[in-house]
């Protein structure tokens, strides 16, 4: 059993050419470069000899014929508005390769294919892996639209989609769910290492905190009777910068993205303020208490003068790798660049934290040059990808032979 580098590289760089903007790709989901590249990509499917199915959200399974146990491999074809040329692109290509390669061997079971629609959360967050487990109701669907104001089900008819019937995974047919991605961080490479065994995909937790106070003139209103609200706003800002890290775990990371004060001119005090929070941890318990923290701090810094709203907009759980798949992939991984590669959580969500909701999961990563993802300039070295791919296969080989 072994992969064939030339035919994946070849894939990988034909599939690069649905959407090619420089040196990365503009493939949003339902685009008709998006369209074209799942045909594309059916087809290889179809000729390796899978049965492949695209359904009524965009999800392409490519199912195995053959009796037997079957392990299920995938990612995402759609990509961030101009990104990069990898991200989703080489788990899709690298679960066509192993199911090529071990497809040529003997005995039971083998490798389904699956590219899920709308990872890159164009129309919502997880659509289409959230669809395959049963979690994406039509009440969504007909509520969910772009940024541009196209409402999902319009972009379904537009791609031909609409009016399939949605395809539910069924659990029972899967020893597990494995995902090959970049890592769209700086860890790997910077510490030289080849390979990355994912241990968990952190939660997320998004806000909207708003603080109100009295819109005012900015010349003749005097300090002692204010009621800015984006001063209240940034008291918060500081507050976070000072308590946060002493009650956030080493890899809990969080950003202020947006700020906004209205009506946003020089000579105004503020009425309003506006910011857009989030956070990420692979431990709830950790979530739950910075929320809290969160929660303190917005009431003592708007108390007095401003009154303050906190809220959610986006909370996804935190989903741990599963223990036996990881053990595989690590050995995989030692069989493949002793000694170089390092177990690490995901910044980043993947369609595996959704998959993990159902059936064994685990995620695979190979380097990101700099660091750099969800850009043109995104980009892995050839060994790299040829390395992942192959450790993938190795480690779907021996987790299809245990018993
Ligand atoms: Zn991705």
């Amino acid at each position: 059993m072994s992969i064939d580098p030339a035919r994946l590289l070849a894939d990988l760089h034909a599939l690069r050419g649905y959407g090619r903007d420089g040196n990365g790709v503009h493939r949003p989901t339902y685009s008709p470069q998006d369209v074209a590249a799942r045909e594309w990509f059916a087809a290889r499917a179809r000729a390796t000899g899978l049965d492949v199915t695209i359904d009524g959200i965009g999800n392409l399974l490519a199912r195995d014929p053959n009796p037997g146990p079957h392990l299920l491999i995938g990612s995402h074809l759609e990509t961030q508005p101009h990104g990069g040329w990898l991200d989703g692109a080489l788990g899709c290509v690298a679960g066509l390769e192993v199911a090529r390669a071990l497809g040529a061997r003997t005995g039971a079971g083998g490798i389904d294919v699956a590219a899920w629609a709308d990872e890159e959360g164009h129309f919502g967050a997880f659509n289409g892996s959230r669809s395959a487990i049963g979690d994406l109701t039509e009440a969504e669907i007909d509520a969910a639209s772009n940024r541009d104001g196209v409402t999902l089900r319009a972009a379904l008819a537009a791609a031909g989609y609409a009016g399939r019937p949605r395809l539910r995974l069924d659990p029972a047919r899967y020893k597990g769910y494995l995902e090959l991605h970049i890592e769209q961080g700086p860890e790997l490479d910077t510490a030289g290492q080849a390979l990355g065994v994912v241990t968990a995909i952190v939660g997320l937790r998004g806000y909207r905190i708003r603080f109100e106070g009295q819109q005012n003139h900015a010349g003749t209103t005097p300090m002692r009777l204010r009621r800015d609200a984006g001063a209240a706003l940034v008291r918060l800002a500081c507050a976070i910068a000072r308590d946060f890290p002493d009650a956030a775990a080493a890899r809990t990371v969080w950003t202020i993205g947006r700020i906004e004060l209205e009506p946003g001119a020089a000579s105004i005090i503020p009425g309003a303020a506006t910011m857009m929070f989030q956070m990420r941890d692979t431990d709830e318990a950790v979530l739950d208490r910075l929320e809290s923290l969160l929660m303190r701090l917005a009431e003592q810094e708007g108390r007095g003068s401003c009154r303050v709203a906190v809220t959610r907009l986006r909370a996804t759980a935190p989903a741990t790798m599963d223990r036996g798949l990881c053990a595989a992939l690590e050995a995989a991984c030692e069989r493949a660049a002793p000694g170089n590669w390092q177990a690490m959580p995901s910044g980043a969500g993947h369609d595996a934290q959704q998959l993990a909701r159902v059936m064994k999961s685990a995620m695979l990563f190979v380097p990101s040059i700099n660091g750099i993802s969800h850009d043109t300039a995104e980009d892995t070295r050839e060994e790299d990808l040829v390395r992942g791919v192959a450790t993938l296969a190795d480690a779907a080989a021996a987790i299809l032979r245990q018993a």
